[in-house]
């Protein structure tokens, strides 16, 4: 038999909340394609990021961390993180080894048996914990009778992430690749650019604001003769009294975090950006369609 001249297949990342796959998939692309913070429930909308290893073309789907439904918004990101491990051809299950096997894995692992999911077991965080630690759990996840294959892991600083990329590329089904070989995400720049300012928001309010906001890139305007481009983003809150605290004194917070999204725009787009942001209050954000389709989700009708 000869070797098929490309591969190209889907991989999912799921996991609990905060495990680290926005990290992992970054490692991968080897550029910042998601967005990380250290709080939970950042990943919102569905990013990819693509990449080739040998003769394959890997298309990852970065999930919003599988967790408990209670609001409209998290039901939306439950649907899409499951049907982005539905429709793969691997999935990769994520779990933080200093955490270890919490109720929010143990409830993806029950889900994944019950539609008879193999999946590919990633031990992350193993640059904080000991050896000692890591077996029993490994052994653990082993016994659940899920996984194909078990790798330990740090995304953080990158030990084991060849080695299960090399894998996964050898899972990879014989087919022409997909995307251009150059191209690391599908996410439109749109979509990015509105992560990258959330994820300053997020930086910036640390436990103030952690949820209720939204950003939306509402106008993106190229400036050939300055090599530039104008965007202009709003930042919905849901509540009046929230608007203060997005601003901060003289508006000094907004500036900042305008400043930090800019330069990150910049290093990507690589030209000069004008970064416009505005923020409106919009107590039904939540419960508004087209919100979620910005965000790339489907809006669940209840
Ligand atoms: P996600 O919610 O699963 O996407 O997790 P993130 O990728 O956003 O990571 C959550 C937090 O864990 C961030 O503070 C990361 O810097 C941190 N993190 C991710 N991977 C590692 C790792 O391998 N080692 C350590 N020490 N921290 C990590
Ligand atoms: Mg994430």
């Amino acid at each position: 038999m000869t070797e098929p001249a490309t591969r190209c297949g889907f991989v999912a990342l799921v996991g609990a909340p905060n495990v680290g796959k926005s990290t992992l998939l970054n490692a991968f692309v080897g550029a910042k394609v998601s967005i990380v913070t250290p709080k939970v429930q950042t990943t919102r909308a569905r990013i990819t990021g693509i990449r080739v290893a040998g003769a394959s073309q890997l298309i990852f789907v970065d999930t919003p961390g599988i967790f408990a439904p209670k609001r409209r918004l998290d039901r939306a990101m439950i649907e899409a993180a499951w049907s982005g491990a539905q429709d793969a051809d691997v999935v990769v299950l994520l779990v933080d080894a200093v955490r270890g096997l919490d109720r929010d894995t143990r409830q993806i692992v029950e889900r994944l048996k019950e539609r008879n999911r193999k999946v590919v077991v990633a031990l992350n965080k193993t640059d904080r914990v000991t050896k000692q630690k890591l077996l029993p759990l490994a052994a653990e996840l082993d016994a659940g009778g899920i996984a194909q294959e078990i790798f330990m892991i740090s995304a953080l600083n990158g030990d084991g992430v060849e080695d299960l990329l090399g894998y996964l590329a050898g899972r990879m089904a014989a087919g022409p690749w997909l995307y251009p070989e150059d191209q690391i995400s599908d996410v439109p720049m749109r979509l990015m650019a509105a992560e990258i300012t959330r994820e300053k928001l997020f930086l910036a309010l640390h436990q103030e604001l952690p949820y209720a906001l939204s950003v939306e890139t509402e106008m993106w305007t190229e400036i050939e003769e300055e090599d530039a481009v104008r965007i202009d983003q709003i930042i919905y809150v849901a509540k009046e009294g929230h608007k203060p605290i997005v601003l901060g004194r003289g508006g000094q917070r907004l500036k900042q975090i305008g400043i930090a999204a800019r330069k990150e725009l910049g290093e990507i787009l690589g030209c000069t950006v004008h970064l416009f942001l505005h923020v409106k209050v919009r107590p039904n954000w939540p419960d508004e369609p087209a919100r979620y389709r910005e965000m790339g989700l489907d809006f669940p009708r209840q």
